[in-house]
């Protein structure tokens, strides 16, 4: 990765929907994201297609949990958006799964 030098490989994992609550069955995929090293987005869109300004910015917490140097991290997030109405927030979580290999310090 370009702008994480240190970082060899990543795998990243991002599960939403988790009461299944938003998408059907037979579009169940939509509810898995998978990134590598090469391909990650830096936004992920919310699934619930009532949701208004709900995604999951990977770039605000990526740096970070870089620097930690941990190789593997688990963590929700719920999702910020809103279903168009002031009080009714989206009950979506983004649930990630981050596994990491660095380069040797040298
Ligand atoms: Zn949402």
């Amino acid at each position: 990765m370009k702008a994480y030098p240190k970082v060899k490989a990543l795998t990243m994992l991002i599960r939403q929907d988790p009461f299944e609550e938003y998408v059907q069955e037979s579009e169940a995929w939509k509810r898995l994201s998978a990134f590598t090293a090469t391909n990650i987005q830096t936004r992920i869109p919310c699934v619930n297609r009532r949701c208004v300004g709900g995604e999951l910015n990977i770039e605000s917490f990526l740096g970070a949990w870089l620097s930690t140097k941990q190789i593997k991290i688990a963590q929700n997030f719920p999702c910020a958006g809103n279903e168009g109405r002031v009080g009714y927030s989206c009950s979506n979580y983004f649930q990630i799964e981050l596994e990491l290999e660095f380069n040797d310090e040298k």
